[in-house]
């Protein structure tokens, strides 16, 4: 089953995230969730002991047209409120900026060791230290709810939407604009939008398992229930809001909304649940805990030193706390949270909604990546090119949709046109003028016109329906002419199921002839001859008596060759993952010839068709280790349904693949959930889909997948960059104080100028490196192995080394200017070329690979946060106000040439191990490559 909560994928409960006190204030919302849920649960209660008449009448709607006074819509919403369900309230912000102070301990300590200042008469020193608290607090509060906000858009980027008649015209709208008395219709796949009495049903079945724990879906009918005293899952003619489809359609009256449904308790208990954290999180948390075992550790030896040597107690406690927040990067957690949330904000506009963070990290791991065919590498807009019946043999009639062709209108054409006209679930939108619905469904519509035919629906009367779906691979319907009589069945679909129905087929002059092998083979070939030129191929058959269950003894009537052109940007998407040592592969419910010849125009290898292309049978055939070993080869699977995604998914993760899939149907649910990401069309995708999914397309196009993967591959790299700046400034600012205490020297930073040096190392420069624009190069780099640490070798080298040249380079000024004994000018100096140092050291830290001259200034962000930060460094050097706060006097301009000069080493330094790096993999690969 897919997600239990109907809104927001992000709220989702998870069984591992139960903190204790979120369980306790689960606990106590009970009472009020019961009571609640008694009086939500009475709707529903008083609707299906109604007949439809009478929920019509009480509720002054009409079970056709719909609500049709838009004054009294209006006036319904003012009362009802919009369809959503609410949240918890938010806490006031003030409270959630107080609870930052009492949230850090090292603020409460140093909010201590200025009461101390004060207390002993350095008042001066008191006030420094507040505005430095209040400083560093503000910065940390402001990213905080940054994190938090990003994270709320993510909760909407996936409206909810319904179909709604109004007034007798029917189109789809947001759920959130619905009001009781409404009129709304769904089908398989879709999420009910509101608690709704019914009013029709044909075949539905639905998953309620969400709101009641039953596991089996229900069938649902519109028959009144007389028992007053139903529970929720014996309201048979009620859909509750958050269930879903799980079979056939149906209509009905709204009759709650928002919070008033049956799920609005029950969501009111999950939104108070916290949310679960990405692995790349949790490890963040981790290291950022071991960072500050080892910070305390280092901090503990300098004080302990410190006061050996006799300094002043309170200037050790004061310069060790301040180091204690400067060197535990505590921003880390929040700038990943940050990073990941903007990135995914990032993809929205590029049309890949992320619905859990989680599968950010996963897509950079990507090696394979399984894409439906139709809607996804194609695009789905079919149009009817090819015409066959058996009298045509071995010609067929090509037809072009602004032709006419009504002179060839034989008894077998329209024997073939009728079948698909009457088994058909595509409806006419007079507002739009054009067809909505299933895009095969619509082709062939359209093909009447061809004909000189109308639609001939409205004729005939439906008493049975089959709908498709990708497992059965047909439709049928049984029809009769309103009071029962000629009943007649006509069914369409894939050729197999078609002719093995049918015991006959029709001539041209409308004689019904047996269906002999030689024709049946014939009827084969001739499919496979369309699906030769990568046609769509659908078999049409009728009969004159109705079915029950399954139709048999078909007269079959011809064959449809459907047009679906590959999506433009799809096979330079594919070259391109290739390229990066990703495996595509393509998987659809069409014949073998068809898929074929599409992946051969959308430029996939399949140098031996043998092995490249495998069928749904085969695969039937096969145990998972065998098809594990075949599966390497594959770049086509044909004729399959969805219970044979299951089955690719599971091999490809047997060898050890982080697999991709697409989907859009019911039953694809199961295969995109043990996908490592599964993958809905936003679009043409069921609800169902979309809820199993891990990312959502809003345009279907497979080229978005690539955008994505090339999006999840870059955070990471960003990720790594800023936990170098911020290593490297937190090891170099430690260092510096320990050696200065190892050689007895006083020390070279103040507490204050300390705080200032953590507000650039946890603020807006380390945030900004987390927002710079995704090389294009990241695409030729392998995926990532999952198991890959954050912390590669490779990342130490380069923290050590830039740590190394701003402790040498910042010790060096320190003890030139120091002479006998340290002023202010000296720890100005010093605490200025740290500052200058870091600066230049986040330049460095951009790109791990690229030099800085082909980066240029393309993050803006990252310009305004140094230059920002350049700033406040002048105003602390500059400004009497926070000279006094800063203990600092100004400087020359000499100086400060002469400190830039130095401290660009660190810099220049980094662009010579880049380059170097760069022809040292030149030299072994013929080209460049950038890691
Ligand atoms: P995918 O979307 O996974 O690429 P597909 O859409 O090509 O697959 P299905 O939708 O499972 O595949 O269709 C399989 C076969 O069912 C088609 O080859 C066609 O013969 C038949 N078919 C497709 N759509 C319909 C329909 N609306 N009614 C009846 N038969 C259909």
């Amino acid at each position: 089953m897919a997600s239990d909560n109907p809104f927001s994928t992000s709220r989702l409960p998870s069984p591992d995230v139960h903190s204790s006190s979120v369980e306790m204030e689960v606990v106590n919302n009970l009472d009020d969730v019961e009571s609640r849920q008694r009086s939500q649960d009475s709707v529903s209660a008083k609707f299906c002991t109604l007949s439809v008449e009478d929920t019509v009448r009480e509720l002054g709607s009409d079970s056709k047209k719909g609500l049709c006074n838009q004054q009294d819509i209006t006036y319904r919403r003012s009362v009802h409120g919009s369809n959503e369900l609410e949240g918890e309230e938010d806490e006031p912000l003030y409270r959630k900026f107080i609870a930052t102070f009492y949230g850090d301990p090292m603020i409460m300590l140093l909010i201590g060791s200025a009461a101390i200042s004060f207390y002993m008469g350095n008042t001066d020193d008191a006030i420094s230290i507040t505005a430095a608290i209040l400083i560093v607090v503000t910065v940390g509060f402001v990213q905080e709810y940054r994190s938090e906000k990003s994270l709320e858009a993510l909760n909407k980027l996936v409206p909810e939407q319904a179909h709604l008649t109004r007034n007798n015209a029917t189109e789809t709208v947001l759920a959130s604009t619905l009001v009781p008395g409404d009129l709304i219709h769904f089908s398989v796949g879709d999420r009910i939008p509101a608690d709704v009495r019914l009013t029709e049903s044909v075949h539905l079945t639905i998953d309620e398992s969400n709101l009641t724990g039953e596991t089996k879906p229900c069938t649902k009918q519109v028959e009144t229930i007389q028992n007053v005293q139903t529970s929720t899952n014996e309201r048979s003619n009620i859909a509750f809001m958050g269930t879903l489809v799980r079979d056939g359609h149906g209509s009905g009256i709204v009759v709650a909304t928002g919070d008033r449904t049956a799920f609005g308790s029950v969501f009111a208990m999950m939104s108070s649940i916290e949310k679960p954290k990405t692995p790349l999180q949790n490890a963040m948390d981790k290291l950022g805990q071991q960072l500050s075992v080892f910070s305390f550790a280092v901090i503990g030896v300098i004080g302990f030193i410190g006061i050996l040597q006799g300094r002043s107690w309170l200037d050790m406690f004061q310069i060790s706390v301040s180091l204690a927040v400067a060197a535990i990067p505590e921003g880390l957690p929040i700038i990943v949270a940050v990073t990941l949330a903007l990135g995914v904000l990032r993809m929205a506009k590029q049309k890949a909604i992320v619905k859990r963070l989680p599968s950010v990290e996963t897509l950079g791991s990507v090696n394979v990546i399984c894409s439906d065919k139709t809607g996804t590498l194609t695009q789905n807009h079919m149009t009817v090119t090819k015409v066959w019946t058996v009298d045509m043999k071995t010609s067929h009639l090509d037809i072009d949709k602004k032709g006419d062709y009504s002179k060839q209108l034989t008894k077998d054409i329209k024997a073939l046109l009728e079948s698909g006209n009457l088994c058909n679930n595509s409806k006419f939108s007079a507002e739009k003028d054009k067809y909505l619905g299933n895009p095969t469904d619509i082709a062939i519509l359209e093909s009447l016109h061809c004909f000189g035919l109308d639609d001939a629906r409205n004729s005939r009367v439906r008493s049975n329906e089959l709908p498709f779906n990708s497992s059965r691979k047909y439709m049928a319907v049984s029809t009769h002419l309103g009071d029962k009589t000629k009943s007649e069945t006509f069914a369409k679909g894939a050729v197999e199921k078609i002719i093995s129905m049918s015991k006959m087929y029709i001539n041209k002059d409308g004689d019904i002839k047996p269906l002999t092998d030689d024709v049946s083979k014939l009827v084969l070939k001739m499919a496979d001859d369309l699906a030769e030129d990568g046609l769509r191929v659908l078999a049409f058959g009728k009969s004159s008596k109705s079915f029950d269950g399954e139709p048999s003894d078909l007269v079959f009537c011809g064959l449809m060759g459907m047009n679906d052109p590959p999506r433009p940007s799809v096979a330079k998407s594919i070259a391109s993952l290739i390229r990066g040592g990703v495996h595509v592969i393509m998987i659809t419910g069409d014949s073998e010839t068809t898929a074929k010849n599409i992946a051969r125009k959308i430029g996939m290898p399949l140098t031996d068709s043998d092995k490249c292309v495998m069928t749904g049978e085969k695969i039937d055939s096969m145990t998972e280790e065998a098809l594990a070993e075949a599966i390497q080869y594959v770049s086509v699977f044909a004729r399959t349904t969805p219970e044979h995604k299951v089955a690719i998914v599971r091999a490809l993760q047997l060898r050890g693949d982080i697999v991709a899939m697409t989907g859009d149907g019911v039953n694809d649910a199961p295969a995109l959930k043990l996908a490592d990401i599964g993958i809905a069309m936003g679009k043409n995708g069921t609800d169902v889909a979309k809820e199993a999914a891990d990312m959502v397309l809003t345009d279907d196009d497979f080229s978005t997948i690539l955008h994505a993967i090339r999006e999840g591959k870059g955070i990471f790299y960003n990720i790594q960059n800023f936990l170098t700046f911020q290593l490297s400034t937190s090891v170099a600012a430690l260092s510096l104080i320990a050696l200065s205490t190892l050689f007895n020297l006083p020390n070279p930073l103040n507490a204050m100028q300390i705080l200032w040096i953590n507000i650039l190392m946890d603020g807006p420069p380390a945030q900004s490196l987390g927002v710079e624009p995704v090389d294009q190069e990241v695409m030729n780099k392998p995926p990532r192995s999952r198991n890959d640490k954050i912390l590669t070798n490779a990342v130490l080298k380069r923290v050590g080394q830039s740590a190394l040249i701003v402790i040498l380079g910042t010790m060096f000024v320190y003890v030139r200017e120091m002479g006998d004994s340290v002023t202010r000018r000296d720890t100005t100096m010093t605490f200025t070329c740290f500052v200058l140092f870091d600066m230049f050291n986040a330049l460095a830290c951009r790109s791990s690979s690229k030099s800085v001259l082909e980066l240029g200034l393309k993050n803006s962000m990252f310009n305004y946060a140094v230059g920002g930060s350049l700033i406040g460094q002048v105003c602390a050097i500059y400004v009497p106000f926070f000279q006094s706060i800063f203990q600092t006097e100004a400087l020359s301009f000499g100086d400060l040439i002469y400190l830039i000069g130095l401290t660009s080493s660190v810099w220049i330094a980094d662009e010579l191990r880049k380059f170097y790096k760069k022809r040292a993999s030149s030299s072994t690969y013929g080209y460049s490559v950038s890691v």
